[in-house]
């Protein structure tokens, strides 16, 4: 059987492999132990409760003869699309509707953009979410990482020695909770239309940032940028799946992506779509304000019992993650911490970072006590130790 040999260069990523065995393991031998789990970067809660309601009654609808729903529209239902373009015009862009097209949410429309660009080389805002190295592998496509927690150069400037198709950037970053800057984006967006290469520019932690920001307020993004966001993190749907890619007509991409969209999709389900769309209306942006302060409550209790220590410490403002610097190898600070006290945080260089790991802010203001609590006790002690 004929299979394209760059699948057989994409291991799934060892560390996390790795960790999850770990956990099992941990779990195994200490039953009586409460494991408090800020590893993977899965939401806790169930969705805002008008969300909630929405889905409910999404399932009557189609349940009703009635209100019955085949195949939905390929690039989605207009009473979302038209919520979203309408959210854009609020922060002061034009996003049309016919230039919104919703999915399942944002990494099978990640690796869409890049089976539709077939960059042969590609730059990655470093350290960031280990998708787009992995899809670059799986897809042989010869990338750069940018980029270093040491200099505190979270967005690096693009050099010329290098001519990408494709740029990915991600801000809020995963993990390191910084936000581009209105200049950096600039000089990517010259650098972009230069190059002729597409910015695959990924929003799924937008809700965590204050403000108007938007891509497509920086002149020429029209045309060189793809953005990708999901409900995935601020609607709780990681399970319901749902996000939406935003192409404007401008951009060159514009006819393939629909195209490509009709080709490899039968739409998304009503009930999720039908279920976004009640986080536009005024409750829906109260509840949703109240839940991202939720979760940075959490961050900020972590980061003041970790900060006790003196350790570097980044993020957690912008985006549900803190970045701690760690005395030794991510991976080992991973593992000896989940020994000592049942806490799972993830090790930094499955982001492209040494000597870091990420801790997620998805949980309650208890366990975020408790675990900020082990996590300083746990540094102190391999601090003593060196
Ligand atoms: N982009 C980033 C930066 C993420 O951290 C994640 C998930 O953790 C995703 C995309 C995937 O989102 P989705 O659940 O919409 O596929």
């Amino acid at each position: 059987m004929k299979i394209d040999e760059a699948y057989k260069k994409s291991d799934e990523n060892f560390l996390f492999v790795k960790l999850k065995r770990e956990v099992e393991l941990y779990k195994k031998q200490n039953p009586k132990c409460e494991v408090i789990d800020l590893g993977v970067g899965d939401v806790k809660l169930p969705p805002i409760k008008c969300v909630g309601r929405a889905l409910k009654k999404a399932a009557d609808i189609i349940s009703d003869k009635k209100g019955f729903k085949g195949y939905p529209p390929a690039f989605g239902y207009d009473f979302l699309r038209e919520k979203i373009s309408a959210d854009y015009a609020k922060k002061g862009a034009c996003v049309l509707k016919d230039e919104i097209f919703i999915t399942d949410g944002a990494k099978r429309a990640i690796c869409d953009l890049v089976e539709i660009v077939r960059p042969e080389k590609a730059l990655i805002l470093s350290p960031t979410y280990p998708l787009y190295a992995d899809v670059c592998k799986a897809k042989g496509v010869d990338f750069r990482l940018a980029g270093s927690c040491e200099q505190g150069e979270f967005f690096a400037l693009p050099s010329e020695d290098f001519s990408p198709d494709v740029i990915f950037i991600c801000s809020p970053n995963n993990p390191t909770g910084s936000v581009i800057s209105d200049e950096t984006l600039e000089k990517y967006v010259d650098y972009a239309l230069e190059k002729s290469a597409l910015i695959i520019f990924d929003g799924a932690y937008r809700s965590f940032l204050k403000g108007n920001f938007c891509v497509y307020k920086t002149d020429g993004a029209a045309s060189s940028v793809a953005e990708v966001r999901s409900y995935s993190k601020s609607l709780s749907f990681t399970g319901v799946r749902c996000g939406y890619t935003v192409i404007k007509k401008e951009n060159p991409l514009y006819p393939a992506y629909r195209r490509h969209a009709l080709l490899h999709s039968n739409g998304v389900s009503f009930i999720s779509q039908y279920g976004a769309s009640a986080a536009y209306s005024k409750l829906g942006t109260k509840q949703l304000d109240a839940r991202v302060e939720y979760y940075k409550k959490s961050a900020k209790i972590l980061k003041e019992e970790i900060s006790k220590t003196g350790a570097k410490l980044l993020g957690g403002e912008n985006a549900p993650y803190l970045f701690l610097k760690t005395p030794c190898s991510g991976e080992q600070f991973s593992c000896g911490l989940l020994r000592a006290c049942g806490v799972v945080v993830t090790p930094g260089e499955g982001f492209g970072a040494q000597n870091y790991v990420r801790i997620s802010c998805f949980c309650n203001k208890k366990q975020a006590l408790s675990a900020g609590k082990k996590i300083a006790e746990y540094l102190r002690e391999v601090c003593l130790k060196d």
